[in-house]
């Protein structure tokens, strides 16, 4: 007999294995580990993963798998292997990984309706509804009838109807219908000729098929200005063929990269590219940390080495931040390696996604460049994988699983013997600690290509600037520097930090700030409607014009947006012509590269944005650079905050002067002594990290010590300091003595969409069994998880205390 081990979509605790299914003898030869089937659950159905196909089971009644849904395995036999030990790595379910794994399109949708079991008797309360049909969706039960959810439970209780459930598969494949002239060109002229003339569009149909024989149908009636069907006649009459075929939604259809070649590497180059060309040629498993400062050349280092692997027949993985995926990345490695480049990115459609990520299923390309997720590409050679900007905290997934990108990608690397490269100007303490100590290799480029020197920077001391009677947001400095950039006709990037700034409204008379009524947050303000808005649950409320809680009218917003930034530029520099990029301006689709273009065409003279104009933008007119606010997120309590800081202010200063033009950094700030911003200052970073690492020593934090966490959250208070105690304690019991356990504490955001939340924090340095203890706790409150709101999230490698 034939089994199949399924592990079904169900993330629980109770259900976090495989189960046992009969593959009924029409699936024998088609089903395959790693493909998704339907299978009956319970009274459901559901979607599952295949991930064995055994032979024998000690289950007696089996249940047989329904469906197939997959021609071939969507996840490969690596990528099952990867799942097991990502599950057991970060504590979260099979389900959830697998489904990580894979495209947000290939997630089952469920749903619900009520069939007819039998002839209903004369007095059916449902009649109605049943008078022509003998299925009711539950959509449409709640929808549109409410009020008679009751009668169709009592109903289906009494055996008249049934409820059944489907899985529907929201993988669609986009299909075009495509037209064939089938009759030769002469009979095709022929018959034309003795169309009557009532038929005139079938003529210009076959006339125009006659010169392009094949052609898409919206196109073919587009072009002839006839409608489908005079096509439809035509086929009828045996002329022509129809048929769909299915097509690929291509993001970037119509856009042709012209084509780059290879760059004679500079010496610096040469070197440091060395390690992983011996690497590949050897084919061994090497983690090669590249330490270039920014313009130092580390793309040309990474497409040089995505071009040896594919000449060896390998596949290629680059990893990206999301915000640096910006059209001006992706054309550099589709200017070099043209159609055989997939790209994968959060800006895609769900349909969009699925086609690309089919083209890497297909081997159709041989690259892949994406975000986070963009890690798990179904390649089966992989050759290389690159990680930019390795320090990205946006490489670890802040959701079940949660899990890093970089080891990820290790173990991949190690699976396939092929090389890792972590690319970063700052790499984090983590990676560059692990090149010292002769874990990964280092490979550094302290020059930038064309030796153009790297900006100085000048920090400007806000504080005397107060002292001193300028009560504006910009320094003297910054205000001579940008007014001779203006006179220059040169271009500025003013860079204002996102957190920890943004505007909250607050009393001047009471002190009253406006926080979210669901989280322990405060609301934002946002000029535009006026509206007041938590940027965590979404929650919108007026602005007030009295204070809620004394009344007084001195009820006003504080802090410095991009917007109010924007304002305070069109006063003092009305000639300047400004593009403001954030969340608020680049939300719609392809905002974000409109804005980028406009200020690449030298459409506007100042470039104002957060975060997200950190990173990759290189315009040659850009000479001066200011950071208005360098120490906002040097005081957020997490232990990260100066490595970030001094991460963001490289970055950002790494986008003056990239060309001829000679550049300029200023730094506004109110604590010029600290030392992330003194070093970033001098672009030093062996200096920072030195200094970084006695603090992460004094203070027991990573990479001296593992840090993971485990937040309890449930609407109930009680519930939470119960659970999240009772788990301190055990771990306390079972823990060594030199590791250190903090909390339970109340979580840096108390509260969130209704939830609170406490969290225990372990500090350690060897526990081979905390995982196995954090299961075991787990395991305990496996009830109360699956049926009340607790919920007990678990992060092995914290990346984000916040
Ligand atoms: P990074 O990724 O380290 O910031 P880039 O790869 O963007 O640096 O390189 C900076 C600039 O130098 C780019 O314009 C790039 O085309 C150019 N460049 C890189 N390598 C070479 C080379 N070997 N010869 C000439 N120009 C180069
Ligand atoms: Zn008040
Ligand atoms: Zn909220």
């Amino acid at each position: 007999m034939m089994i199949a081990q399924v592990v079904v979509d169900l993330p629980s605790g109770l259900v976090n294995k495989s189960f046992d299914y009969k593959v009924p003898d029409s699936l024998k030869h088609s089903i395959l580990p790693g493909m998704r089937v339907v299978v009956p659950f319970g009274p459901r159905k559901l979607q599952g993963f295949v991930t064995q196909i055994v032979l024998d089971t000690d289950v007696e009644k089996l249940k047989e798998i329904q469906e197939v849904l997959d021609p071939v395995p969507v996840l490969t036999e690596e990528l099952l292997l990867l799942g097991q030990w990502l599950s057991d790595h970060t504590l979260s379910f099979y389900i959830t990984v697998f489904q990580a794994m894979l495209p947000a399109a290939m997630k089952a949708s469920y749903s619900k309706s009520f069939v007819l079991a039998k002839e209903p008797a004369e007095d059916f309360p449902l009649a109605s509804l049943y008078s022509n049909r003998s299925e009711v969706t539950l959509d449409e039960v709640i929808q549109e009838h409410p009020q008679m959810l009751a009668v169709f439970q009592q109903q289906a209780r009494a055996g008249v109807i049934d409820v059944i459930y489907k899985v529907k598969d929201q993988a669609v494949k986009k299909k075009k219908k495509y037209v064939t002239l089938k009759a030769d060109m002469k009979a095709a002229e022929e018959f034309a000729e003795n169309l009557p003339a009532r038929s005139k569009k079938q003529k210009d149909v076959l006339m125009n098929l006659v010169l392009i024989p094949f052609q898409e149908l919206q196109e073919l009636v587009r072009n002839t200005g006839a409608n489908s069907a005079a096509v439809a006649a035509l086929e009828k009459k045996g002329l022509v063929t129809i048929e769909e075929r299915e097509v690929y939604r291509d993001p970037f259809a119509g856009r042709e990269e012209r084509k780059t070649e290879p760059l004679e590497l500079t010496d610096l180059q040469q070197q440091a590219i060395l390690p992983i060309i011996n690497a590949m040629e050897k084919n061994s498993h090497e983690t090669v940390l590249l330490h270039g400062v920014t313009g130092s050349g580390k793309t040309e280092i990474y497409l040089q080495s995505i071009d040896k692997a594919l000449q060896e027949g390998n596949e290629a993985i680059v990893l990206v931040p999301e915000i640096a995926l910006t059209p001006q990345m992706v054309t550099r490695f589709k200017g070099r390696f043209g159609s055989k480049v997939a790209v994968l990115h959060s800006g895609l459609s769900k349909g969009e996604k699925y086609d690309e990520w089919r083209k890497i299923l297909r081997k159709e390309v041989t690259v892949v460049v994406g975000a986070r997720s963009a890690v798990f590409a179904p390649f089966e050679n992989l050759g290389l994988i690159i990680i930019d900007e390795e320090h990205e905290t946006s490489y670890k997934q802040d959701d079940n699983p949660r899990y890093h990108a970089r080891d990820v990608a290790i173990w991949r690397g190690q699976h396939h013997s092929c090389p890792v490269i972590l690319g970063s100007a700052t790499p984090s303490l983590e990676s560059y600690a692990r090149a010292q100590k002769g874990v990964y290799t280092l490979s550094s480029l302290t020059k930038r290509v064309m030796m153009q020197e790297l900006p100085p920077v000048e920090i400007t001391d806000m504080r005397n600037e107060l002292h001193e009677g300028n009560r504006s947001m910009f320094s003297r400095r910054l205000m001579e520097e940008m007014n001779s950039r203006l006179e220059r006709g040169e271009q500025i990037v003013l860079f204002l930090n996102r957190r920890g700034y943004s505007s909250f409204v607050l009393c001047r008379d009471c002190g009253y700030a406006v926080t979210c009524p669901h989280c322990d947050i405060s609301l934002t303000y946002h000029k535009k409607g006026q509206q007041l808005k938590c940027h965590y649950c979404g929650h919108e409320e007026y602005m007030p014009s009295n204070c809620p809680s004394c009344s007084s009218e001195h009820i006003r917003y504080f802090g410095t947006g991009t917007q109010k930034v924007e304002e305070e530029l069109a006063k003092l520099l009305p000639e300047a012509r400004v593009i403001r990029m954030d969340v608020d301006t680049t939300r719609r689709k392809g905002s974000h590269e409109k804005l980028l273009t406009a200020f690449g065409n030298e459409e506007a003279d100042i470039l104002l944005g957060t975060q997200m104009i950190a990173k990759g933008l290189d315009f040659p007119k850009v000479t001066l650079v200011g950071v208005l606010a360098a120490d906002s997120m040097l005081h957020l309590p997490d232990f990260r905050a100066s490595e970030k800081t001094f991460q963001l202010l490289t970055q950002v200063s790494g986008r003056a002067g990239r060309d001829v033009l000679p550049g300029k950094v200023v730094i506004q700030t109110y604590d010029c002594s600290h030392y992330s911003i003194q070093c970033a200052s001098e672009h030093d970073y062996l200096t920072f990290y030195n200094r970084e690492m006695l603090t992460r020593r004094s203070m027991q934090y990573p990479p001296y010590y593992f840090l993971s966490m485990m937040t309890v959250s449930s609407p109930d208070l009680l519930k939470v300091v119960e659970v999240s105690e009772k788990a301190a304690e055990y771990l306390q019991s079972k823990l060594n003595t030199s590791s250190i356990i903090l909390g339970p504490v109340a979580s840096p955001i108390a509260r969130l969409k209704d939830r609170y939340r406490y969290q225990v924090m372990v500090k350690y340095k060897n526990e081979p069994d905390l995982r196995l203890y954090i299961r075991e706790i787990l395991n305990h409150f496996q009830r109360d998880i699956a049926q009340t709101q607790l919920q007990i999230a678990v992060d092995m490698n914290v990346q984000n205390v916040m």
